[in-house]
């Protein structure tokens, strides 16, 4: 199935990101979270990919199982960053030989310690290459605060045109605690001709060490109520989890009444917070 058909109902979906187990687990190790998750009935799971290209087969095998087993459709990442054409290819072809139609092209981030491969440079690359070879619906990655390497703003929406006139027939955003970021930059995007449906990144917070761990990944401002409560809350677990579950419904109610086409929620392959994030949101689709 073509994931990109699913927005043309004019209703928000709302699909799901797992990850596949670190390499010192077996791949069995998250099945039993898989199973709680697709008995959500998510629009589609997309399954991430290690961009050292390790976990390429893991992504293919997690994706397969959600497909076959589960009737859901997935969509497998692929990084180019660490790998030739010839890799790329490879693992293209094992998610054609397990009927995955549906692949993000993503550039990946650059490993510290490991020299990038020069085949692709940047994600508009890889997709022009899948479109090229065939058989696959692309999506692309977006950063409503702009991607951390970026020049600035207007150059980064550039690049994003780039990979959109290149193949990429939806959008899904990194995550973003201040929905005022996200519907500004969809309004550039459109003034930028960039016409693709856009997903917004929902990433419920936790734990403490996760707010930290992504702050300094990927530079997500946090605003004062964000702030606010989570400083209330450092300090009892239980609690911080519940604020951080009503944050996300907060964020999914506001973008849902604002009509944007699909939610993306990074599981972090929490079957709770999913369900309890899925059950309060459900109706209002
Ligand atoms: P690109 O689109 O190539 O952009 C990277 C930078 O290059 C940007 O600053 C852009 O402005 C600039 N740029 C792009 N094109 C040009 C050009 N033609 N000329 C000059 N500059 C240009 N990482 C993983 O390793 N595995 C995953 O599974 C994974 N999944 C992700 C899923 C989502 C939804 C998101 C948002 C990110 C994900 N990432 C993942 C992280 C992602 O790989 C990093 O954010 C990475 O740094 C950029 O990837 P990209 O595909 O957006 O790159």
């Amino acid at each position: 199935m073509k994931i990109s058909d699913l927005y043309k109902e004019d209703k928000t979906i709302l699909s799901f990101e797992v990850f596949p187990p670190k390499k010192t687990s077996p791949i069995e190790s998250v099945y039993g979270a898989l199973e709680e998750l697709c008995s959500l009935k998510p629009a589609y799971i997309s399954v991430t990919y290690g961009a050292g290209g390790t976990a390429a087969d893991n992504t293919c095998a997690i994706a397969a199982k959600i497909k076959h087993d589960y009737n859901i459709e997935p969509i497998a990442h692929i990084t180019c960053v660490n790998s030739s054409k010839a890799e790329v290819e490879a693992s293209l072809d094992s998610f054609k030989a397990n009927d995955i139609e549906n692949v993000l092209a993503l550039r990946g981030d650059i490993v510290p310690d490991m020299e990038p491969k020069t085949d692709f440079k940047y994600a508009s690359e890889l997709t022009e290459f899948i479109k090229k070879k065939g058989g696959f619906h692309i999506a692309g990655a977006c950063y409503p605060e702009v991607h951390p390497e970026a020049k600035d703003e207007v150059s980064d929406i550039i690049n994003l045109k780039k990979k959109v006139d290149a193949g990429a027939e939806f959008l899904i955003s990194q995550l973003f605690y201040d929905n005022r970021t996200f519907y500004e930059f969809e309004k550039r995007c459109r003034l930028a001709g960039i016409n693709v449906p856009i997903e917004a990144g929902i990433m419920p917070v936790i734990n403490t060490k996760q707010i930290q761990r992504m702050v300094s990944l990927c530079g997500a401002s946090l605003p004062a109520k964000f702030v606010r409560i989570m400083n209330r809350y450092e300090n009892n677990p239980e609690a911080l989890r519940e604020a951080g579950i009503a944050y996300a419904v907060d964020q999914c109610v506001d973008l849902i009444a604002n009509g944007v086409s699909g939610i993306h929620l990074y599981t972090m392959n929490n079957p709770y917070v999913a369900r309890r994030i899925t059950e309060a949101v459900d109706k209002l689709l």
